[in-house]
């Protein structure tokens, strides 16, 4: 079975309740626990995208994903963001990794399936979890995705929130 990301507090990226964000991030952690535990066997996903993936959410400096943040937190609301944005930039490359000319690309079942690994919040903008996104103008304003540094292209990729 895939490891599904955890619900979320509405707005969570808004979210100012450090009691709320810590508890959050503890799902989240446990969400990576079982992430991790699920790529080292999960049969569906090719090896380098296991290897991509792991390395990334076992916080490796050097991810090429970029690693999962794992200070320990004074400051669960900012940890909760910082989360967040990691997993904008993880499902940022993965919704288009199949879709380059050449051999480097992934496949589109694999990356289908690392898509639902991060959750897909239903009504919900798939960045940052805002339920009150309206469609294609929110990438203007998504916070998790404007922290990722590339607006433009997730718009091109996503057309509207879903
Ligand atoms: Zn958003």
């Amino acid at each position: 079975m895939t490891p599904s990301f955890p619900a979320l507090p509405p707005d969570p990226f808004g979210l100012e309740d450090p009691a709320v964000a810590l508890a959050a991030i503890g799902r989240i952690q446990r969400w990576r626990d079982e992430l991790r535990a699920w790529l080292a066997r999960a049969p569906e996903v090719s090896a380098r995208m296991r290897a991509l993936l792991d390395e990334a959410a076992r916080g490796a400096p050097d991810a090429r994903l970029g690693p999962f943040p794992d200070a320990p937190g004074a400051d669960p609301v900012r940890d909760l963001r910082a989360v967040l944005v990691w997993r904008a930039r993880v499902l940022h490359w993965v919704v288009d990794a199949w879709d380059v000319i050449g051999d480097d690309a992934f496949g589109v079942e694999e990356c289908a399936t690392i898509e639902g690994v991060l959750g897909r919040p239903a009504g919900a903008c798939a960045y940052c979890f805002a339920r009150d996104a309206l469609p294609g103008a929110h990438f203007t304003r998504c916070a998790a995705l404007r922290a990722t540094g590339d607006v433009a292209r997730a718009a091109a990729v996503w057309g509207a929130p879903r």
